[in-house]
């Protein structure tokens, strides 16, 4: 039996998948991964680009180089890897999908119950007053040269992304909680360095593993399939169907 086989035959008598997916589910749609090899993480300076501490103690560069990140990601489209979570979920062989991303994509690809455990792309809310506001509305501001961007209420509007130096947000407690449920995860894309999510593995009984890449889990997961994640997913429906 190939791997798309063996990973097909757990998900189908899996009483729980939950997937996590992290920033190599997406460099197929075109979006740069940070530690694949065109990743764009050079160790430090991305860091501090998008951490808490740029974006309140030096707006001026925050807004021209992490938030450029943030809106590098906008107008992208779902891949097969995004559209074969939703196939799966659509098929009743997957609970949630957890992400590290915050491109949109998954949502876009029809899946339903996506935990965004590092916060999203499309909004932002006013750090005073709490009104929702949406990412181009920050943008529009920060265009016209508003930087810090300002609420109605004189308080200063932020991205709903987690920043490094953030807490985690709700969506991660909820992510504990289905992988607590699961007895096997599906895990696409990471590089499993980045905690405290990289920790979600080790509280389910079975893991596959898709990354072009190994990672610190590969020698205990039951399947690991070191190729494209849209090619792997593909693989592994036809073998579902058969
Ligand atoms: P990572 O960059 O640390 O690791 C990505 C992994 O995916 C690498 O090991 C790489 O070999 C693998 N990979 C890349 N393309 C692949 C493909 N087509 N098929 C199979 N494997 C592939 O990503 P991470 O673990 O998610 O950690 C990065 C952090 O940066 C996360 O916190 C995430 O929030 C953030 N981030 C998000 C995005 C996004 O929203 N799309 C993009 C970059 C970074």
């Amino acid at each position: 039996m190939d791997v798309f086989h063996e990973a097909a035959e757990i998900l189908k008598k899996s009483k729980y998948t939950v997937a996590l997916t992290g920033a190599g589910v997406s460099t197929e749609s075109g979006i740069p991964d940070f530690r694949g090899e065109d990743g764009i993480y050079d160790g430090y300076t991305q860091e501090e680009d998008l951490s808490v501490q740029m974006m309140t103690r030096n707006p001026e560069r925050f807004y021209s180089r992490g938030f450029q990140v943030l809106m590098n990601l906008q107008g992208k489209k779902p891949n097969d890897g995004h559209k074969a979570l939703a196939k799966l979920q659509e098929m009743g062989l997957l609970h949630e999908v957890i992400t590290q991303n915050i491109d949109n994509l998954d949502f876009l690809a029809g899946s339903k119950d996506v935990l965004e455990v590092h916060g999203n792309s499309r909004s932002g809310h006013c750090m005073s007053c709490g009104k929702k506001v949406t990412i181009q509305e920050i943008q529009a501001k920060v265009d016209a040269g508003e930087i810090p961007p300002k609420c109605e209420c004189g308080g200063t509007l932020r991205t709903d992304t987690v920043l490094f130096g953030d807490p985690m947000p709700e969506d991660f407690v909820r992510a504990m909680e289905a992988a607590e449920r699961a007895d096997t995860m599906i895990i696409l894309g990471s590089s499993l360095r980045v905690m405290p999510v990289a920790s979600l593995p080790r509280l389910v009984e079975h893991l596959i593993i898709i990354n072009k890449e190994p990672t610190p889990y590969d020698q205990i997961a039951d399947v690991v399939i070191h190729k494209g994640i849209g090619y792997s997913m593909n693989k592994i429906l036809e073998a579902i169907d058969e």
